[in-house]
């Protein structure tokens, strides 16, 4: 038992340095994917119930490694925050992404452009000023973007987040609670950000058309959201069940795979020009 014991544990510092090369051989491949163009921008629509169409799409990176394939956000994300590339990472996506914006605009399709933010973005002073000058250059609106900001990201450090995100606010920008219910945000807490949407994570919305606990869940969030002037969105739809059953609750929007799997901006507008809600 005591050598097998041995055996794993050698094993388990084995897999666990395996895992930290491959990590630092990620950091040093990000800086140069970063510049390289190896990343690009996928985009997931959000339908509007009472429009009726979709008004806005989400914004999600996409990371085509040339030697090790697709890397997942979850992957690289949390890397880029813990050795620093998070400013040059998110000044990167903010760039495509409202680049795409005015270019879908150019083509006569308005869509509000939601764009994730992480915890790292909320603890530095300089990004709504980079944003702003952004904004400016490309000749776009405030109300053209709104940003996804984790419950988990604001709680890390409440205080600087709210300074952080009401300078957004101020200038127009919106912003969404993301995965919201998988953090420990109290409604008062929620009471006193400068929110526009809160997103239900897709934990509670997945297998809705299936569990009771769910339904119960998610059908009070939105009762609950809507008494605090919040407009909601459930992510995860998979199932026109699930939709069906948003729709009953008074969902104000949704997102997921029975609508659209993110798509590359070609695809995405190729897409959105054939759909009717
Ligand atoms: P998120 O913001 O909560 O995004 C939702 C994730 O769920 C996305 O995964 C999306 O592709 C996936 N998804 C959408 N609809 C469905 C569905 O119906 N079923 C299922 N099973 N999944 C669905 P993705 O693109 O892998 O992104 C994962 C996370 O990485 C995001 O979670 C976000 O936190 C982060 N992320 C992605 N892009 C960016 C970015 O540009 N900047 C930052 N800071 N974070 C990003
Ligand atoms: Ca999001
Ligand atoms: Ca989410
Ligand atoms: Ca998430």
């Amino acid at each position: 038992a005591a050598k097998a014991k041995e055996l794993s544990a050698s094993i388990y510092e084995q897999g666990s340095e395996e895992k930290h090369l491959h990590q630092i051989r990620l950091v040093d491949d990000l800086k140069i994917a970063i510049s390289e163009d190896q990343l690009t921008m996928f985009y997931q629509p959000k339908v509007d119930l009472h429009q009726k169409r979709v008004t806005q799409v989400e914004s999600l990176i996409r990371w085509f490694h040339p030697e090790l394939g697709f890397i997942a956000p979850d992957e690289f994300i949390g890397l880029a925050e813990q050795s620093g590339l998070m400013p040059s990472l998110s000044r990167w996506v903010i760039r495509n992404v409202l680049n795409d914006c005015m270019d879908w605009k150019s083509q006569g399709f308005e869509l509000v452009m939601a764009v994730n933010i992480s915890a790292y973005d909320l603890a530095h002073d300089d990004l709504p000023d980079y944003v702003f000058g952004l904004l400016k250059e490309l000749k776009l609106k405030p109300d053209d973007l709104i940003l996804e900001v984790t419950e988990s990201a604001v709680m890390q450090d409440p205080k600087q987040a709210l300074m952080i995100l009401t300078r957004f606010r101020e200038q127009g920008i919106k912003l969404a609670i993301d995965d919201y219910g998988t953090g420990y945000s109290s409604l008062s807490q929620l009471k006193s950000l400068p929110v526009d949407e809160l997103k239900i994570d897709m934990s509670f919305v997945l297998k809705l058309d299936q569990n009771k606990d769910d339904q119960a869940i998610v059908q009070s969030t939105i009762e609950m959201g809507h008494c605090l002037g919040l407009n909601i969105v459930a992510e995860g739809v998979e199932s026109r069940e699930s939709w069906a059953l948003l729709e009953g609750y008074g969902c104000d929007k949704l997102q997921g795979y029975y609508i659209s799997k993110p798509q590359n901006s070609a695809n995405f507008i190729q897409w959105f020009k054939d759909y009717d809600v």
